[in-house]
């Protein structure tokens, strides 16, 4: 029988009513400790003062306008984040998938405008950039777009670190290539530095624009306040979402100029995108991570976390098979399927979240304390002993 709620997600039998940092309560009063911070979204925990404070005082001023009009929050928040990246200009959205998608748009109408004759858009297998038909075709993956087709056109699909097929596919048609610098739904996998330098040498030498989607590995999610950073090479065009708003919807296109140069009055739009509310919590966001030692000390609690988990994939080697990632954006690739595990945190109060290439995820808050990182440790290593079957 059809649930009033479409029956879309495999949902785990558990819901929330209050939250509080790194912690998630349900009605009978019981504590979680959230390890996944709703997918890499609340990067400053549930129930920020400074980002409750930024939404209450701006609800009770102004909820709403539309971009026929400007928006001050919207301006605020887009010269934030010029002023932090390689950017020269913003368009905001609601969500990840209009990010990706304001940026695939703005890529096809760049080289439409130049007339290049360039529209293919290459992507790698295993990456994920939304939703959308436009973005379930970017990612191609069967399991994303089984039943959806026709497909868009436009999308060619490489091997992640098989050059030879990368350049194989780079042909007079290519406008530009879309890349997570950390696969976040894929498996948590990040992208060596000097892969990343090669794409953007490859995309400058072949008038080709380069597209991060950093939706789930940026806003300070690796330490830095965008992934790419740890590599020196910046993109033409980036989308992030999640981290931004804290849990509140909010995305946004970031882009050089010379990128952006085809998106002029009337090409491109949305109703919500860049709300006031959005971005007053986007810009309480941004001031909290612009803090002095935020960044550091998202480095230093990630040390704490892998050393923790390397230990404890050495000591259950037959649940746990490795850690990846980078920061606080973790995967541990499990011997056992990545369901148990995630199932077995349950039991232990803790929430981690399942990805691809059977890896559970561990994206805490950012502000997460190393006593809250050892007492998730704690747990983990519980639910571990449930597993094998010993005791912990
Ligand atoms: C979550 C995610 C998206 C999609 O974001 P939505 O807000 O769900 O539309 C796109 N790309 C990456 C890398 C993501 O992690």
């Amino acid at each position: 029988m059809i649930t009033p709620v479409l029956p879309t997600y495999a949902r785990a039998p558990l819901s929330f009513v209050e939250g509080e940092g790194p912690w998630l309560k349900t009605e009978d009063g019981t504590r979680y400790l959230d390890m996944g911070a709703g997918i890499a979204v609340a990067s400053l925990g549930h129930a920020h003062p400074r980002l409750v404070e930024a939404l209450e005082t701006q609800a009770r001023r102004l909820w709403h306008t539309s971009n026929l009009y400007e928006i001050p929050n919207q301006t605020r928040l887009a010269e934030m984040l010029i002023e932090s990246s390689f950017a020269d200009t913003v368009f905001f959205t609601n969500s990840g998938t209009e990010a990706t998608e304001a940026a695939v748009k703005m890529a096809r109408k760049y080289h439409s405008v130049k007339e290049t004759g360039r529209f293919e858009i290459i992507t790698f297998n295993g990456s994920f950039h939304g939703r959308t038909l436009g973005m379930i075709s970017a990612a191609g993956a069967e399991k994303l777009t089984k039943g959806f087709g026709p497909l868009l056109p436009g999308f060619v699909h490489v091997d992640y670190g098989d050059d030879a097929a990368l350049h194989a596919a780079i042909n007079e048609r290519t406008a530009a290539i879309m890349v997570e610098p950390v696969q976040g739904e894929g498996g948590i996998v990040p992208i060596p530095d000097e892969a990343l330098r090669a794409l953007r040498t490859l995309c400058d030498e072949q008038g080709i624009l380069l597209i991060y989607d950093e939706i789930q590995c940026g806003m300070g999610r690796t330490g830095k306040l965008f992934a790419h950073e740890w590599s020196g090479a910046t993109p033409d065009i980036m989308a992030v979402a999640k981290g931004i708003g804290g849990g509140f919807p909010l995305g946004a296109c970031l882009a050089t100029e010379e990128a952006a140069s085809g998106m002029v009055a009337g090409t491109h739009g949305t109703t919500y995108g860049g709300n006031p509310l959005a971005c007053a919590v986007g810009c309480a966001v941004m001031e909290v991570m612009g803090e002095d030692g935020f960044l550091e000390n998202v480095s230093r609690v990630a040390g704490h976390m892998r050393q923790g988990l390397d230990s404890l994939v050495a000591r259950y080697p037959d649940v746990f098979e490795l850690v990846r990632g980078s920061g606080l954006m973790i995967g541990v690739k499990c011997v056992v399927p990545n369901m148990d595990v995630v199932n077995a945190g349950y039991d232990h109060k803790l929430l981690t979240v399942p990805g691809g290439d059977n890896v559970i995820r561990i994206l805490p808050p950012l502000n997460i304390t190393t006593d809250d990182v050892d007492e998730a440790l704690r747990r983990l290593e519980g639910a571990a002993a449930d597993i094998s079957g010993r005791a912990a």
